[in-house]
């Protein structure tokens, strides 16, 4: 197909230069005889006159046949082409030179004369030729006084020579052999030109679609190779085609990714949920089976145990669907904030009094570190407690006993950072990218309590406050969690 434009651009680039061409040579065919013309009567524009000044030809209206005939003698020495006629006022031919029989008109049109002897004329002015009822011919022409009176005119036709054709023209006139060849040879090279040329642009516009047609046949997976000099140089609308094309195609792989690893991660979930949902279940089924059948001969104390184990199952698997019902509520764009100032510092205290007890139970130290200067937000009060929460339980949960948690809290520029940091496990560098993500578990089988959907919800609420949750971990050595949410006096201008 880009064969093709090259081809049309070559045939419409010769079709302009032949249409040129030919109404160059038809210009120079059709003006060349007009510049002749002009050429000739300007080089006799004094022919009449001299003659006029020399011989007194008309005296009282009577021509005087002795001055003309040496008139005559003397013109077709000189220039046979010439012919002289003598004119009345009107217009009439009084004498001529020309042969007996070969004068077709007796009276000649006396306007052309009077142009000829007017002041702004332009040459070539063309008159009546006395031969021929229809031709015209440049003549040159004077008036003729007797005693200041006007007696009648000289009328002076200057013949040229005629041509039949355009190949009679250019081969008795060198100058416009010389014209057409030049143009001839002119256009050839326009033409060579242009060739290499449209086979120049075309050849770039041929590798684009080269680049393209390969793009489409890697499925949009495929990068396109298009050559370096795109690079950089936003050259002219070709390359910027080429570099569109490129950021379009990087872009068009790039979603094709991102449809691709959705579409992977909705699968996932789908089968997460159902297994994780199963298993609680299952678990709990078996336990109430077990009590429902056996019943009668257990003893009070296992029927406790059995009913308690019965119990947490069922605790798992409301926490699982309140989480996950949470999640999706988050992440559904109905989930409405609702922004006010409020102080960091005090819901820190708050919520970290409520885990004291907790962390007291597995022997860890849970204590916060917070300035003296109170630090106010403009953000969901419920939900950024529900992020330290989720952090504070992590933290706890994977702490092993002896350890330390602190909570701390810093002033920025135009925010408030809060980090929970702890002494536990730590978490290893390749699970780091992933622990963000719904279901996601360091250790599926260590600990039976956790969703995998903690950190997700947390992440979400974040991202909402158009935030984002940093993590900084170092196995065996510890854990810390951070995040930044606008100050309140900031937030107040908006
Ligand atoms: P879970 O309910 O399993 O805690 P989360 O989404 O809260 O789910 O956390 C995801 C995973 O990240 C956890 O299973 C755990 O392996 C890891 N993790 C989270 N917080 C910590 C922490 N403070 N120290 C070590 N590992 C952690």
């Amino acid at each position: 197909m880009f064969k093709r434009l090259s081809n049309k651009l070559i045939i419409t680039l010769f079709g302009l230069l032949l249409l040129l061409s030919t109404a160059f040579i038809g210009f120079a065919v059709w003006s060349t005889p007009m510049f002749l013309q002009e050429l000739n009567q300007k080089l006799n524009l004094g022919l009449a006159k001299n003659i006029v000044t020399e011989k007194e030809l008309l005296v009282n209206h009577h021509v005087n046949q002795e001055a003309l005939q040496s008139v005559f003698m003397g013109l077709m020495v000189v220039n046979p082409l010439i012919e002289v006629y003598l004119v009345d006022t009107d217009g009439k031919l009084l004498a001529y030179s020309a042969p007996p029989g070969v004068v077709k008109r007796d009276r000649i049109d006396l306007a052309p004369i009077k142009t000829f002897l007017s002041a702004d004329r332009h040459l070539p002015v063309l008159g009546n030729d006395p031969r021929d009822v229809q031709r015209n011919k440049v003549f040159s022409a004077a008036e003729i006084r007797d005693n200041h009176k006007l007696q009648g005119y000289l009328y002076v036709v200057l013949g040229g020579q005629a041509y039949d054709s355009v190949v009679d023209m250019l081969q008795s006139s060198y100058m416009l052999r010389l014209w057409t060849g030049a143009i001839i040879v002119s256009l050839l090279i326009a033409g060579f030109a242009g060739f290499v040329l449209f086979r120049h642009i075309t050849k770039r516009v041929q590798t684009l679609a080269h680049s393209m047609e390969q793009f489409k046949h890697s499925d949009f997976q495929q990068s396109v190779g298009l050559p370096a000099r795109f690079d950089g140089r936003p050259g002219d609308e070709i390359d910027q085609l080429g570099i569109t094309f490129r950021e379009m195609s990087e872009r068009i792989i790039q979603q094709v990714k991102q449809l691709q690893h959705n579409d992977t991660s909705r699968r996932e979930l789908v089968a997460n949920v159902s297994h994780d949902l199963r298993t609680p279940l299952a678990s709990l089924q078996g336990y109430l089976e077990t009590l429902a059948l056996k019943g009668p001969q257990l003893s009070e104390d296992e029927k406790k145990h059995y009913i308690n184990i019965a119990y947490q199952h069922s605790e798992r698997l409301r926490k699982l669907i309140s989480e996950l019902f949470e999640l999706s509520t988050l992440e559904n764009q109905g989930a409405r904030l609702h922004f006010e100032p409020f102080s960091m510092s005090e819901l820190i205290q708050d919520v970290s009094q409520k885990f004291q007890l907790e962390a007291q139970g597995k022997n860890l130290q849970l204590s916060t570190h917070i300035p003296a200067q109170p630090a106010f937000v403009s953000a969901d009060i419920g939900l950024i407690q529900r992020v330290l929460e989720n952090l504070i339980e992590n933290a706890i949960k994977y702490t092993p006993p002896g350890g330390q948690i602190g909570i701390s809290l810093m002033h920025g520029q135009h925010t408030v950072a809060t980090s929970i940091s702890d002494t536990g496990h730590g978490i290893p560098e390749a699970d780091l990218p992933h622990i963000f993500e719904r279901f996601y578990r360091v250790d599926k089988h260590r600990d039976e309590d956790g969703t995998g959907l903690g950190l997700a919800i947390a992440k979400r609420i974040m991202q909402l406050h158009n935030s984002s949750i940093d993590v900084a971990s170092r196995p065996n050595a510890g854990t810390t969690f951070s995040f930044q949410l606008p100050s309140a006096e900031l937030s107040a201008h908006h």
